[in-house]
């Protein structure tokens, strides 16, 4: 029997939608059953307000973010998708029109932030700013966390970034929250089950890696350090748990992994394809930050 609903409201900033495209193409548990059926046992999401897949348009779909505020406080979870633009009072990211005036994303995350049980951000632009972020940043913009702390919004927020965000960390992540479990997270807010570990120590080519054998081009045979994998400074379980239902991932495909999950991703990551210096990985091992 059915004892709890979780409110969901959903915002997308500065983004490509790509990680709404990937939750929505979960395979186990598949998207309906996520929004249709208990998550977890006796507890199922209630899915308010999501731009691209809700059939309502117009004030009355915009009436459902204060409404939930008023009628939900405390008790619903706001996930936001893309980066915040900050510049000119964030004009340059709008959910819709309240009367004539537009509602910022800025706004709005900072409103609906204040009174959420908690929030995700979910993929590298929320979570960091990621590419929408990368130099020069026109729109000034940023990650939900710093948002916050800009405006004093102390709800806790958790970062599943990735480019786009893995649709297992997204799930994984709600069902824990479902179960009230405590989530571990790292020093920049990721859960440490998903994220816990660096690609390179479970990449399939540590082996090559180990012996030199070295691939000159992506799509050659062995490790891809000298045409620039960032497995050595990216927290992921990408190795382990691969993309498109398990079928493959990025080393696999024979791409360097470009560190997606990382903040300062793309930058801090390029350039792509360049063989990252063994200094700045000594310095990542040894500090546990990032170049
Ligand atoms: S391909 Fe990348 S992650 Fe894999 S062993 Fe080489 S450097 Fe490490
Ligand atoms: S392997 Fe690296 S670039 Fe590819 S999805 Fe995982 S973290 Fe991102």
């Amino acid at each position: 029997m059915l004892k709890k609903e979780i409110p969901v409201i959903w915002l997308q900033g500065a983004g490509c939608t790509g990680c709404s495209i990937s939750v929505l193409n979960a395979v186990s548990p598949k998207i309906k059953n996520l929004l249709l059926d208990e998550t977890v046992p006796g507890k199922r999401l209630s899915l308010r307000f999501h731009a691209t897949i809700m059939a309502g348009q117009g004030e009355p779909v915009i009436e459902v973010l204060s409404d939930t505020q008023k009628q939900q406080k405390g008790k619903y979870v706001l996930v936001v998708e893309g980066a915040v633009p900050t510049a000119k009072k964030g004009i340059y990211a709008s959910v819709g029109k309240k009367g004539k005036k537009h509602l910022t994303i800025l706004d709005t995350v900072v409103e609906l932030g204040k009174d959420a049980l908690l929030t995700i951000a979910l993929g590298t632009c929320a979570a960091y700013g990621g590419i929408p972020a990368a130099h020069p940043n026109p729109t000034k913009c940023k990650g939900v966390k710093d948002v916050f702390i800009e405006n004093k919004v102390n709800t806790p927020v958790i970062n599943i970034p990735g480019c786009s965000a893995h649709p297992d960390w997204f799930i994984g992540t709600i069902a824990a929250i479902l179960l009230e479990r405590t989530l571990e997270l790292d020093d920049v807010l990721r859960p440490k089950l998903f994220f816990g570990k660096l690609v390179h120590e479970n990449c399939p080519r540590r082996a090559d890696f180990d012996k030199g054998k070295f691939a000159k081009s992506p799509g050659e045979e062995g490790c891809l350090y000298l045409v620039g994998c960032k497995g050595h400074y990216t927290y992921a379980d990408c190795p382990l748990r691969q993309w498109n239902s398990g079928l493959n991932w990025c080393v696999k495909a024979g791409s360097p992994c470009m560190g997606c999950v990382e903040p300062g991703f793309p930058d801090s990551t390029s350039p792509l394809y360049e063989k990252i210096k063994p200094e700045d990985i000594e310095k990542c091992i040894s500090t546990n930050t990032r170049p």
